[in-house]
C-alpha cells in the first residue's frame, strides 16, 4: 500500500526541521508550500487535516476550480506557482495568497488592476538562473529595470525572488544556484526565497530559503 498523505507530509516535515536545525534557523523561518498540482482536492483535503495550510498550484484554471472546491478549509493559502498568461490572471487575483512566478510586466499590470481593492499581493519575482531556454524567468541582467517597474504598480507587494535552478545530483552546484539567488535578493533588499523542491529542498534550506515548494514527497509521483 502506498503511504498516506499524512505520513509523507510527515516526513517531509522532519526533513525540512532537520535542515533548519543544520542551518541554525529556526523552524518558522521556512514556509512548506504543498504543491498539488494535477492531485486530486480529496489529496488536499487528508494534507489539510494533517495540518498543511500553503498549497502551490501551478494551473490558473486548476487553482480557480479547486479553490471553489475546497471553499470550506479555514484558513487554506493558496500559493499560484506557474506562469501565468494575461486572460487568466483574474482567477489568481481572486484567490491567490502569494504569486510566485512574476517575470513579465503585462501580467503584473493586470493582476495589480486586478487585485484593486483587496490586500495588495505578496509577489515573487521568478529568475531563469541557468539561462535556459526551456524554463521561464527573467534573465539576472533585466532584474533591476524589471523590479522598479513593478514597484510602481499599486496593488503587488514585491517580497522576494523565486527560481527552479537546472536540475542536477551535485550537490555543490545545487547549492550555488540557491546561493545565487539569495545574493540577488539580498542586493535587491528583498527577504524572500522561494527555492527548493523535493529534489533538493533541503539544499535550499541550507542556502537562506523562506519557502520551498514541495509536491512529489507529499502527494506522490504526478501522471
Ligand atoms: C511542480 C513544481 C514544484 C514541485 O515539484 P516536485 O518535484 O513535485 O516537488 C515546485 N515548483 C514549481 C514551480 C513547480 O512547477
Amino acid at each position: 500500500m502506498n503511504p498516506s498523505v499524512a505520513d509523507q507530509l510527515a516526513r517531509v516535515r522532519e526533513r525540512v526541521a532537520k535542515a533548519c536545525a543544520s542551518a541554525g534557523r529556526p523552524e518558522s523561518s521556512v514556509t512548506l508550500v504543498a504543491v498539488s498540482k494535477l492531485k486530486p482536492a480529496a489529496l488536499i483535503r487528508e494534507a489539510y487535516a494533517a495540518g498543511q495550510r500553503d498549497f502551490g498550484e501551478n494551473y490558473a484554471q486548476e487553482l480557480r476550480d479547486k479553490a471553489v472546491e475546497l471553499a470550506d478549509l479555514d484558513g487554506l493559502r493558496w500559493h499560484a506557482i506557474g506562469a501565468l498568461q494575461t486572460n487568466k490572471v483574474k482567477y489568481v487575483a481572486r484567490v491567490a495568497h502569494a504569486f510566485h512566478a512574476l517575470e513579465r510586466l503585462d501580467v503584473a499590470t493586470e493582476l495589480s488592476k486586478r487585485r484593486a481593492g483587496m490586500a495588495p499581493l505578496p509577489c515573487y519575482v521568478e529568475l531563469n538562473l541557468g539561462g535556459e531556454d526551456t524554463k521561464h524567468g527573467l534573465a539576472p541582467e533585466a532584474l533591476p529595470g524589471f523590479l522598479a517597474q513593478v514597484r510602481a504598480l499599486p496593488n503587488l507587494q514585491l517580497v522576494g525572488l523565486m527560481a527552479l535552478p537546472p536540475p542536477t545530483d551535485d550537490v555543490a552546484r545545487m547549492r550555488e544556484g540557491f546561493a545565487r539567488l539569495r545574493e540577488l535578493a539580498r542586493t535587491h533588499a528583498l527577504s524572500a526565497l522561494s527555492m527548493g523542491t523535493t529534489h533538493d529542498f533541503e539544499q535550499a534550506i541550507l542556502e537562506g530559503a523562506t519557502v520551498v515548494r514541495v509536491g512529489t514527497a507529499i502527494f506522490g509521483d504526478r501522471a
